[in-house]
């Protein structure tokens, strides 16, 4: 193998500039990750090379006989990492992401058509969920089958469990939906189950940011109540970019049999090449890459989720989340909800006036890496009215309350110049800074119009 440097100095360059973006700046999307060198590695070995569409023991290409053991066990280490008895639950550990397990799911358990409520998008939920404008579907969850949003208590900004009862009597959907992108709070599954039963409807928990704080068994458990349990595997899971779909072994349903034909051959085949390391691609130059792949790394992760020391750091995360709102909060600023129970705040910018994009930009500039984000209640998705702020990624970093009073200091010093920019549009000031950090006159132009 000629190393990718050599191969490839041009993808090498974007690869190291990535690598320091990541490292130099404060990361504080909520979805995103650092994950260890060791899932990275796993991530890029040579299962790249290996097609194994099919279940262990039943594939379609020879040659699996290393690939079965390895999702044997990455399935092995999945329930163990739930704390589930392999005798109620099992999983499937293929899907390429969380949109196609989700997906899957649907493909599984409904027919097109069918009905389904999800959390509004608005309000935190996910596009996955049966997200639509008044324009047009803009997902396949919506497109396929028919979406009837619920919402938040627009005065607590927590999930409207009695509205959400009453809709479901009349909306009568195949599947309830819970979990989201941008909620702070944790769910009331026992509640959801009885809601989802007025109708015999499917309890789908999309436990895709939250996922390793429900494997630290730092939020409530949503595999009590639940009859399917999808996630992504890259967000406080802390693992490569991947899916997985739990389902209860139900015989009567036959949920196992359902979800595997859903996963492949329904939603999924052969390989997809989007799943690189840094270190792997470096070292060894491998450009292929399909879910076996993937797989390798997500058993790594998994190994590292069901540790000791995955549970201080999800008890960490928690931790930091409170500092880092305790602050803002100090700040007299407004968040969603009045706090959090997990990774991530949703700030609500629209008391001072200010947009989320406005921040997102400015905070970009200064190197801190968040996103903007509709709070409830937003008038225009396209301007969106705060920005969720998560501290998953920094907890990695080892950081703890007392870094965290810092990032929200930066934060609040972001806040500051937005509001000055806003007052002072075109001003010297916003020139300057714009000029320092960047360079760039035309991100000052950019930024006003923000
Ligand atoms: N589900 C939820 C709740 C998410 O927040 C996301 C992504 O952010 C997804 C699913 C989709 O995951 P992926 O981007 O891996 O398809």
């Amino acid at each position: 193998y000629t190393p990718l440097a050599q191969a490839d100095p041009e993808i090498q360059a974007l690869i190291d500039r990535e690598t320091y973006r990541q490292f130099r700046g404060l990361e504080l999307i909520a979805s995103e990750n650092l994950t260890s060198l060791a899932v990275m590695e796993a991530n890029g070995s040579v299962f790249t090379n290996k097609y194994s569409e099919g279940l262990p023991g039943a594939r379609y290409y020879g040659g699996n006989e290393v690939v079965d053991e390895l999702e044997r066990l990455c399935q092995k280490r999945a329930l163990e990492a739930f704390h589930l008895d392999p005798a109620v639950w099992g999983v499937n550990v293929q899907p390429y992401s969380g949109s196609t397990a989700n997906f899957a799911a649907f493909t599984a358990l409904i027919q097109p058509q069918d009905r389904i409520m999800g959390l509004n998008l608005a309000d935190g939920g996910h596009l996955t969920h049966g997200a639509y404008t008044p324009k047009r579907n803009i997902s396949a969850s919506s497109i396929y089958f028919q979406s009837l949003p619920y919402q938040v208590d627009p005065a607590t900004g927590i999930i409207d469990y009695e509205a959400l009862e009453k809709q479901v009597q009349l909306f009568k959907p195949r599947i309830v939906i819970c979990g989201a992108s941008a909620y702070p709070r944790d769910w009331d599954y026992a509640r959801l189950r009885k809601i989802a039963d007025i109708n015999g409807s499917y309890l789908m928990m999309d436990m895709a940011h939250i996922s390793g704080l429900v494997a630290a068994q730092v939020q409530n458990d949503p595999f009590k109540d639940c009859d399917v349990v999808c996630t992504t595997t890259h967000k406080t899971l802390r693992g490569p970019r991947a899916g997985l779909i739990f389902f209860r072994k139900d015989k009567e349903n036959d949920l196992e049999k359902r979800i595997n034909d859903a996963v492949f051959p329904a939603c999924q085949g052969g390989p997809h090449n989007n799943v690189r390391s840094l270190v792997i691609v470096r070292n060894f130059n491998l450009d292929m890459s399909l879910h076996s792949q993937t797989i390798a790394g997500v058993a790594v992760a998994l190994k590292q989720a069901a540790s000791p020391a995955f549970k201080e750091y999800a008890t960490q995360v928690i931790a930091n989340t409170r500092a880092l709102g305790a602050e803002l909060v100090k700040h007299n600023y407004k968040l969603q909800t009045e706090g959090s129970d997990n990774h991530l705040v949703l700030w609500d910018l629209r008391p001072l006036g200010l947009t989320g994009s406005k921040i997102e930009k400015i905070c970009d500039m200064a190197h801190i890496t968040l996103n903007k984000n509709s709070v409830p209640g937003d008038r225009s998705a396209a301007t969106p009215g705060g920005v969720r702020v998560g501290t998953n990624a920094l907890t990695s970093r080892s950081m703890r309350e007392p870094e965290m009073r810092v990032v929200a200091d930066f934060l609040h010093r972001a806040v500051q110049l937005g509001l000055k920019a806003q007052a002072e549009a075109g001003s010297k000031l916003l020139k300057d800074f714009v000029a320092r950090l960047t360079g760039d006159g035309e991100a000052a132009k950019e930024l006003e119009q923000l």
